[in-house]
């Protein structure tokens, strides 16, 4: 059995409001999805982080290392699209390329095999993750953090137990919204910050300090990604946990977070660092090193069901016998594509999203809804 053709999909969803956060706003989300289908018509979806153009070039590029090739062997794939690229694109959005056209291949090899992605990757340690919300981004100009009061009932009411919120407007304003955040929702829900490298050292370390006493569960890309240096700097000075990574590709470039010290978790993106098969080889890296992996995750239905097959694979360092709720990033911000693009839908039941036992990811693509979505649809078949 061998991959006949590659399809990619950009899918827009203009939002009914915009949103912000500390670098840019948001009015629209664009995805790059792919399907990559075998001689015998079985398929499997992927999907790509990162600009949908850009990618779908991408995704363009490596087509003919795929195509022709036994999708049962995800690694030698991954290899082929690793080695053509290696010389001009060793981080990057090409990477984020390779992630979509790998997490099709485990689900095409899930659905060929019958097996659940969790079962492929090793087997599941835990059949349900914790979801935590994404959200309390900025809505207004002149009152940034406006709704963040409500948004976080509501996900109080919806269930979950941790949220995390995005700070990053300057030190003042962020102690002030933390402060309140915490008032809102009790000391029992956690609450994570996330400034997306807005500080200098001397202001992370100033806000980290000055919002310790608000028992935050971790403090997430305080800094630029590029100063692993100052990150561990950064550690020394706070016992807020630092986490970071989502801007990072390949398991080298995690391995310059670990060797530096710069985090205590580690945030891989699986559809932009490598897909499953390299972030199988970073959850490696991370347990030979005592770091905790909470992978980044954002986009559709189908980057969600990717974290929670790869969640539910992710060994406990160290065991125990009563094991702590593994987490998982789940945006709540406006997006259709998460929301209708695959079935069965996502549910989430007493604050937990149970690991689907159906082969490959476990979902199928609504086609009609993913045409109503397609900015233009490009294929292309091979032989
Ligand atoms: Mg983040």
């Amino acid at each position: 059995m061998v991959i006949k053709k590659i399809e990619t999909f950009i899918l827009k969803d203009k939002l009914s409001k915009s949103f912000f956060f500390s670098q840019w706003e948001y009015s629209e989300r664009c995805i790059c999805v792919v399907k990559v289908t075998a001689e015998d018509g079985t398929y499997g979806w992927g999907e790509g982080y990162g600009p949908a153009p850009v990618l779908e070039a991408g995704i363009k590029l490596l087509e003919p290392f795929v195509v022709g090739e036994n999708p049962l062997e995800n690694e030698v794939i991954w290899n082929k699209m690793y080695r053509k690229t290696l010389d001009f694109a060793r981080r990057g959005i090409l990477v984020a390329s390779m992630s979509a056209i790998d997490i099709a291949i485990w689900d095409l090899k899930g659905k060929i095999l019958s097996l659940p992605v969790s079962t492929l990757l090793g087997g599941a340690h835990r059949n349900k993750v914790q979801p935590y919300a994404t959200g309390l981004y900025f809505t207004d100009h002149k009152n940034p953090s406006r709704d963040f009061e409500e948004e976080a009932r509501l996900y109080i009411s919806q269930g979950f137990k941790a949220m995390k919120m995005k700070v990053g407007l300057g030190i003042k304003a962020d102690v002030e919204n933390v402060k309140k955040m915490r008032s809102v929702i009790g000391p029992d829900i956690k609450l994570m910050v996330d400034s997306n490298h807005a500080y200098t050292l001397r202001e992370a370390t100033e806000l980290a300090r000055k919002i310790e006493q608000y028992d935050i569960g971790w403090f997430e890309e305080p800094l630029s990604p590029e100063f692993y240096e100052q990150y561990s700097e950064l550690r020394q000075k706070t016992t807020i946990p630092i986490s970071g990574g989502e801007c990072e590709y390949l398991r080298f470039g995690f391995q310059q977070l670990i060797k530096n010290k710069s985090v205590d978790i580690i945030q891989p993106d699986i559809c932009a660092s490598g897909g499953l098969t390299e972030a199988k080889r970073i959850s490696a890296l991370a347990s030979a090193n005592g770091v905790d992996i909470i992978p980044h995750t954002w986009g559709t239905s189908i980057g969600i069901h990717v974290a929670l097959h790869f969640i539910s694979n992710i060994e406990s360092v160290p065991g125990r016998m009563y094991q702590p709720d593994f987490l998982m990033e789940y945006d709540q911000t406006e997006n259709g594509l998460r929301e209708k693009l695959t079935f069965p839908s996502i549910e989430m039941k007493d604050g937990y999203i149970a690991v689907p036992d159906r082969p490959g990811l476990g979902i199928d693509v609504d086609e009609e809804v993913l045409e109503s979505f397609a900015e233009k649809k490009t294929k292309k078949i091979i032989i």
